[in-house]
Formats: C-alpha cells, structure tokens, sequence
C-alpha cells in the first residue's frame, strides 16, 4: 500500500536588521531583528514510514552537500519532538529538496524543522494551533517561529518572539554565497570578543528601517540595513568585506551580511541591477556563486499531498 504524506515548501530569510544585545548570563544574546523570507525554498516531504524504521531522511537539491541525516537535522529534531507531543506512530520518512544555502546565515535547517511541523499537523489532521506551532518552533531554534510566518517580521527575545511588520512592496536580492559556512556560535563568540569593555546598550527596532518598510522604499531600505554581526563576521571572514565592497561598486542599494553570514545579501533596484550585479560579482573572482530572490516571500505552506 502506498504511503500517504504531504510537501510543504519554506523559504529562506535575509535579516534586515539583526541588533545583538549584551551576553545574558544565560550565555544568550537579547536581539532584535527583522526578517525578510526570500524566494529560496526547500520542499519537506513527510510520510507514513515503514513500520519499525523510526524516522527516516534523504536529502537532495542543489545545496543538499553537508547536511547531516541524523539526528542532529533540525527536521528530525522537530518530527521527535511532534512524535512525541501527539503520541503519533514513530515511523515517519522525511525527504528534504534543498535550494536554501547551508550554514549561510539563511536558515535553511530551521526552515526544514517549520516544514514537518506543518506537514505532519495536515498529514494526522492534528488541528494544531499557530500559537502551539510557534512554541514548538522555538524549542527546536530562534528562527524556526519566522519560517512559519514568513513575509516580514520583527523578532525579539532570541529572535523567536515574533510580530508581523506592516510593510510594503518587493525587493529584488543578489545574494553572494560562499562555498564554506560559518559557525553561528563562533560569530557570536567573535562578536563578544570585539565589543569587550564596551558598554552595549540593549538592541531596538530601527525606526529608519520601518518607515523605509513602510513607504515600500528600497532607496531608503538599503541605506537602513544593519547586523551588529556583520563585524564578527568579516573579522572570521576578512574576504567577506571585499564582496561588500564590490556590490556596494557596482550600485547595489545597499548590501549586509545576511544573519551569521557568510552570505551577503544585496538589495538592487530591480531584474536589470540585478543582472549586472551578478555578473560583476562572478567575474570579480572573490564569490563561490550566486542566486537572485525576491522578498517577501510566504512562510511554510503545503504544495502538495498525496
Ligand atoms: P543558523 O540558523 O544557525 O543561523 P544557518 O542559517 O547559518 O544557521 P543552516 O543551513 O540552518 O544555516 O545550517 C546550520 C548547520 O545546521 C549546518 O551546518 C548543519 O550542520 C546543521 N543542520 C541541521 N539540520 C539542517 C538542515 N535541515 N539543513 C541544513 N543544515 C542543517
């Protein structure tokens, strides 16, 4: 008998903002962010397993090489979670399609974990609630809530406490990836490093940043980007501040560090930038590659049950 089972789609995210408050004497960072889903998607396929195997994962897709296919995967990590909670048969296949850079500073892993939440909630008709979704999300890690809501929203706590943002328009992205990640604790670790002794004030929203949002203003928008971590950043990373520099040259809007990095993210007017842009950075020697996205993008939503 053939396995029923659902797709759900997850986009990838630039933070617009990432403001990193002092350490915590929990060892975590208050920030506020705003995030923006892109159009980079991973496709998670959950099914009914074989019985007896557990759960299970195959993962495919342009950016499938590195992801781990224990338990360790964010997806896994959600489904034991939800396994557990509603008490639900433990065999359970999860296959991920992936397009979302990894360890790029784009959750892709986090978009995943969204992913089977969804698609095991419309596959055992669980009736879950968003409000029981999003705390299930942030068990697993600080972006899962986001990769749920996607659009543009405003994170706070850890980044999970999530309001949606009032904004308009859509922005065109160039995104310079690199072929090696960077660690997020590492970044972090980096950015401490660099402000020691300094007096760290705790993070707000940018006020500049939401009105540009507002207006629909990508002029406005790209002067306003800003991530307390793009420092940390490019000190792991020093070729990271070339890339800025080139797309900032070539006539980007406006160009940051998307979250821990190490993919820049670059806002352009328009396809025509765009192009220009990416060729500029691939001939310039100093990008793996890279993808073109419009944001905002939706959050997680089934494209597919059978
Ligand atoms: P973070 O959310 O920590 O900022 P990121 O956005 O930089 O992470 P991810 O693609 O989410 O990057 O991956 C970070 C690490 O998480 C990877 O190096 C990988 O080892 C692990 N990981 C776990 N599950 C997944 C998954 N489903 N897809 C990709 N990476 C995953």
């Amino acid at each position: 008998m053939k396995s029923r089972g659902v797709v759900t789609r997850v986009p990838g995210k630039v933070n617009l903002q990432l403001s990193v408050g002092p350490l915590g004497s929990d060892g975590f960072h208050e920030v506020t962010t705003v995030f923006q889903a892109i159009t980079l998607f991973d496709d998670v396929t959950v099914s009914e397993g074989i019985s007896g195997a557990g759960v299970s994962i195959s993962i495919t897709g342009q950016t499938a090489q590195g992801v781990p296919n224990d338990s360790s995967n964010l997806a896994i990590r959600a489904a034991n979670l939800m396994i557990k909670e509603y008490e639900l048969a433990p065999d359970l296949e999860i296959k991920l399609k992936k397009e979302i850079p990894v360890a790029g500073g784009m959750a892709g892993g986090s978009a995943d974990a969204a992913g089977v939440i969804v698609g095991l909630d419309s596959l055992f008709n669980l009736g879950v609630s968003r409000a029981d979704m999003e705390k299930f999300a942030s068990q697993i890690g600080s972006d899962v809530p986001f990769a749920l809501s996607g659009g543009v929203a405003i994170g706070t706590g850890r980044g999970d406490q999530i309001t949606s943002a009032l904004a308009k328009g859509s922005y065109t992205w160039v995104l310079a990836l690199s072929s090696q990640g960077l660690s997020t604790p590492a970044v972090y670790q980096e950015c401490d490093r660099l402000r020691e002794g300094l007096s760290i004030a705790s993070p707000q929203v940018s006020e500049p940043l939401m009105q540009a949002l507002r207006a629909g203003d990508a002029k406005a928008l790209g002067k306003s980007l800003l991530n307390d971590l793009q420092p940390a950043a490019c000190s792991l990373r020093p070729a990271l501040r070339l890339v800025l520099d080139v797309g900032i040259d070539y006539g980007a809007l406006g160009g940051i560090v998307s979250g821990s990095g190490p993919t820049v993210a670059f806002l352009v007017a328009d396809e025509d930038h765009a192009m220009d842009l990416a060729v500029a950075l691939s001939s310039s020697g100093v990008v793996s590659s890279i993808a073109r996205a419009i944001g905002p993008a939706q959050g997680a939503r089934i494209i597919d049950s059978f």
